[in-house]
């Protein structure tokens, strides 16, 4: 009954966040302190490589832990983070918490394999992110190449000669970088091949009716063409079920995510669906 209710507070200020006012600085204000009280937490979504059938990467996807409301999506209070400014230190947050995570495997002897992580354009556009990155690099010992991050079209686009000279910094230190739900932003293709980015994550919009929308399936072979064509790698997003993969896997698409392999895992499950996978994801690089 308890949860009920606090599950009605919550929708309530939930639909009051774009109306902004009251209930929308309680939230911010519990989100200020969900930080203090370790109320965050990490899942964790595997991305498999077509050709070899290994997990490449894990992208990490941040939940708050709400003792009354349960678990509450990013898509609930990311958007309050980046109006408060809290995104800064959530950020940094996710960021070492999935160094450290990421390192643990590792140390455990499982297969090396990325972490992906998000990032706002509230840190994109920091002056101090490359050196933020090098230093939780440093601290928790994960080696660069381990680390991918996701930029969105629209964080490039804002101010495109800053965010190539912070994309070269970043690929110097010896991360990859992606640009997420890619085709839902506004980018300019001009600028695609100046961007120093490795991958292009095919929005899950495209991916969703591509079984049965020409126009999807298009827009999926163009990107991916594309991207090949400028040596970028293609991920397909959302796929949830064998139709959809079949479709990506005929358009050549690198790699995919999504609930067909798995959906976001926490921890423990993480290390479940590793030793399940062992077979698979052993020797990759
Ligand atoms: P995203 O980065 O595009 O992450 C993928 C989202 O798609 C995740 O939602 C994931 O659970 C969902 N998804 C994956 N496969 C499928 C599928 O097959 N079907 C469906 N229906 N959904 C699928 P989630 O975890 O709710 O995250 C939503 C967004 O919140 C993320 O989109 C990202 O933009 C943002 N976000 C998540 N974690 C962070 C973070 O640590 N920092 C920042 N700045 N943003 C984050
Ligand atoms: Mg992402
Ligand atoms: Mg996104
Ligand atoms: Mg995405």
């Amino acid at each position: 009954r308890a949860k009920k209710k606090g599950r009605n507070q919550y929708e309530k200020a939930k639909a009051d966040v774009n109306a902004g006012g009251f209930e929308k600085l309680l939230l911010e204000n519990n989100l200020r302190r969900a930080l203090e009280r370790d109320e965050l937490t990490l899942y964790f979504q595997p991305q498999v490589d077509l050709k070899t059938n290994q997990i490449k990467s894990l992208e990490a996807l941040i939940r708050w832990n709400h003792p009354d409301l349960g678990l509450i999506s990013p898509g609930d209070f990311i958007p309050i983070a980046e109006e408060s400014g809290l995104i800064v230190p959530i950020g940094d947050w996710v960021l070492r918490t999935a160094c450290i995570k990421m390192k643990e495997w590792q140390n455990a002897g499982y297969p090396p394999v990325r972490i992906a992580v998000n990032l706002s354009a509230g840190q994109f556009l920091k002056s101090d992110l490359v050196k933020k990155v090098k230093t939780i690099l440093e601290e928790t010992g994960l080696a660069p190449s381990y680390l991918e991050l996701e930029i969105t079209e629209n964080m490039v686009m804002h101010d495109v000669h800053l965010a190539i000279q912070v994309l070269r910094q970043l690929k110097e230190i010896g991360i990859q970088i992606s640009i997420d739900d890619f085709g839902t932003g506004y980018s300019s293709l001009n600028y695609l091949k100046e961007f120093p980015v490795d991958t292009l994550k095919i929005d899950r919009s495209f991916i969703r009716d591509i079984d049965k929308n020409p126009s999807s399936v298009a827009l999926t072979k163009a990107i991916t063409t594309l991207a090949h064509d400028l040596n970028l790698k293609v991920i397909a997003e959302g796929v949830e079920n064998f139709k959809q993969l079949s479709v990506v896997k005929q358009h050549s698409c690198d790699a995919v995510q999504g609930f067909y392999f798995s959906r976001p895992l926490s921890y423990e499950n993480v290390v479940h669906y590793l030793n399940d996978h062992d077979q698979k994801v052993s020797g990759n690089d």
